[in-house]
């Protein structure tokens, strides 16, 4: 008899009663993490990023290294550690001389090409934090480029591109992500990286170079980029936005919708799977190393490149519902 009741009390810890322990754990976890995002701490980073103070953070200039100090500043406040030595990726950019429009080689092999005649360089700089995973074998990678278009002295009256959708909307998501995770206390089963890409206007340098020299590309298996994600093109509905991801996973199509119901997120997002998206931006540089990718945007607007794209049109509460469903994009990315 006694064996009997040890029996069924094994069984019962073993099978539901015991088991469910651990996810309500988790999902307590994942519960505190959501709860850090908000729609102020978007505005406060959108604001500090497209200010006028940073000049439209043009790659290789003053703007875009005060931004990539910031960023610094947001991640030692929440503990997360570099990814490499520094917090700093440090890589060089070079084209041959022109006076047009450049084309910019990063890619180690190419580079030592282009310098061998008369050529221009960039010394650029990507910003990577990590939480490390239960393994260190399976990574995922939550992204968006932290430089814009700068200025243009010719232009009569605003000179300065502050691009606080292009891309400052996308930098305050994952600082949010980043905040979220750390907050949480989870360690997630695979390890976390945080990256702010350098170059991205001038043809996705930061991103291409990270993705050609990251020796653990193949042990990439996802990655979550966002690029413009808080304007309302579409009059009346603010809920809008788009919603990229490699066709080959219908399973990010289906943790969105998922998470809109469940969570009550105001979001109305346009699916649009993409047997191969390499287009718009640094997602291109992961999809082409085989790298499933989704990729948060909002659609372009009149404002798109131009010195408008400024904070106060910013719809704060949509940036961050969009940062929330990230998260929980990358919540389950992470915890396969
Ligand atoms: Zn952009």
């Amino acid at each position: 008899m006694r064996k009997t009741i040890l029996l069924t009390l094994l069984l019962l810890t073993c099978s539901g009663v015991g088991a469910q322990r651990p996810d309500k754990r988790q999902e307590a976890l994942r519960q505190r993490g959501l709860g850090t995002i908000t729609a102020e701490a978007a505005r406060a980073h959108v604001y500090f990023l497209a200010s006028d103070l940073l000049k439209g953070r043009k790659a290789g200039e003053e703007g875009s290294r005060l931004a990539a100090e910031y960023i610094i500043s947001r991640l030692r406040e929440q503990g997360v550690r570099p990814l490499l030595r520094d917090y700093g990726q440090p890589f060089e950019a070079v084209s041959r001389a022109t006076l047009g429009r450049a084309r910019w080689f990063v890619e180690p092999d190419s580079v030592a090409r282009v310098k061998a005649g008369r050529h221009q360089s960039l010394r650029l700089r990507n910003i990577l934090g990590v939480i490390p995973g239960q393994r260190d074998d399976e990574y995922v990678v939550i992204g968006a480029h932290l430089d814009h278009e700068g200025m243009n002295p010719l232009l009569e009256g605003d000179q300065i591109y502050n691009g606080a959708d292009d891309n400052a909307s996308g930098v305050s998501a994952v600082l949010q992500i980043m905040k979220a995770f750390a907050e949480s206390g989870a360690k997630p089963v695979r390890t976390l990286v945080f990256a702010f890409w350098d170059g991205e206007e001038e043809g996705l340098l930061g991103s291409r170079y990270f993705t050609e020299t990251c020796p653990y590309i193949n042990k990439v298996r996802g990655y979550i980029n966002f690029d413009m994600i808080g304007r309302d093109p579409k009059p009346g509905n603010p809920s809008y936005m788009v919603y990229f991801y490699t066709a080959a996973h219908p399973e990010f199509g289906d943790w969105l919708r998922a998470d809109i119901r469940r969570y009550g997120l105001r979001l109305d997002p346009n699916y649009r799977p993409w047997d191969y998206p390499v287009g718009g931006s640094d997602n291109g540089s992961f999809a082409k190393k085989g790298v499933p990718v989704v990729w948060y945007h909002t659609d372009g607007h009149p404002d798109y490149n131009q010195p408008t794209d400024e904070p106060q049109l910013i719809n704060y509460e949509k940036t961050a519902e969009i940062t929330r469903a990230a998260y929980l994009c990358a919540w389950r990315m992470a915890n396969p």
